[in-house]
C-alpha cells in the first residue's frame, strides 16, 4: 500500500491561501495518479497522463505551451510516428490551464454582450436572469473539444436545429463545434483527412476569433477563440 502524497495545499503554513498556480499544480501534476488506488491505474479516460510528468519532446511541449500563452501563435501541428506522445500531450494540456468563464445559455450569451448592447444583446431568458441578479456564466475547467473527422460543415459552424424544426415547427440557429470550442482546446486528429471547406472554416474562425452563420433570413455571430492543437501521424 503506497502512502498517498500529501497535497501541496496541506503543506502551507497556517493562514496562507493557495495560489492559482498551486491549485493547477495539485490538479495537473503526478499527485492524482500516484495517490490513486492501483485498480484505477491504466484507465486513461479517468486520469490522463499529466502534462507536467511528460519527459523529453521538449519542442512539442514548448510549442503547445506557447500556443496557450499567446493565441496569436494560431495553433500547433504535431507530426510524428505512433507512440511519440502527441495525443497524450494534447489531452493533458487543458489540465494546466486556469478555469474559464463560460455561458450557461444554449445561445452562448455573455455578460459582456449585455454591457455592450443592453437587453437586446442577450436572449430573453438571459435578460430576465440578469435583471434578477442571477449569473449567466460559471467557471469551468478548459475542455478538449475533439473534431470528429466525419463532421459536416453544419456540425462545425452550426445551423438550423433540425430536431426543434421538426418537433416544434419553429426554426432556431444552433451553435456548432467551433462555438463550443470557444475558450477551449479544439483538437483535430489526423488533420490531413479533413475536407478542405471544413479546414478553411476552422482556420478563418481561429484567426478572426468569431464567425457568422447565415441561413435564409437568420444569422448568428459566435465567438470562437480557441487553441488549435492538431495531430498528423506518420505512416
Ligand atoms: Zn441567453
Amino acid at each position: 500500500m503506497v502512502e498517498p502524497l500529501p497535497s501541496l495545499e496541506d503543506q502551507l503554513p497556517e493562514g496562507y491561501m493557495p495560489s492559482a498556480l498551486m491549485r493547477i499544480l495539485n490538479r495537473a501534476g503526478a499527485r492524482p495518479i500516484l495517490s490513486a488506488e492501483a485498480s484505477d491505474l491504466g484507465l486513461a479516460e479517468n486520469l490522463p497522463f499529466p502534462f507536467l510528468a511528460l519527459v523529453g519532446q521538449l519542442e512539442m511541449r514548448t510549442a503547445l505551451l506557447l500556443s496557450v500563452i499567446n493565441p496569436a501563435v494560431g495553433g500547433v501541428l504535431l507530426i510524428g510516428p505512433r507512440g511519440t506522445g502527441k495525443t497524450t500531450a494534447v489531452r493533458s494540456l487543458g489540465s494546466i490551464l486556469p478555469d474559464v468563464e463560460v455561458s450557461t445559455c444554449p445561445e452562448g450569451c455573455l455578460p459582456e454582450d449585455f454591457e455592450r448592447d443592453g437587453a437586446a444583446g442577450v436572449c430573453a431568458e438571459c435578460a430576465d436572469k440578469l435583471a434578477r441578479g442571477i449569473p449567466i456564466t460559471r467557471l469551468e475547467s478548459v475542455k478538449l473539444i475533439e473534431l470528429p473527422l466525419n463532421a459536416r460543415i453544419e456540425d462545425v459552424v452550426g445551423g438550423i436545429n433540425e430536431r426543434i424544426a421538426v418537433q416544434q415547427q419553429r426554426v432556431r440557429l444552433e451553435r456548432g463545434i467551433l462555438a463550443r470550442a470557444d475558450q477551449n482546446l479544439l483538437y483535430i486528429d489526423e488533420v490531413n483527412l479533413l475536407e478542405d471547406p471544413i479546414a478553411d472554416a476552422i482556420l478563418d474562425a481561429s484567426s478572426a476569433g468569431s464567425y457568422t452563420v447565415r441561413r435564409g433570413a437568420m444569422s448568428g455571430t459566435y465567438r470562437s477563440r480557441f487553441v488549435l492543437p492538431t495531430v498528423r501521424g506518420l505512416s
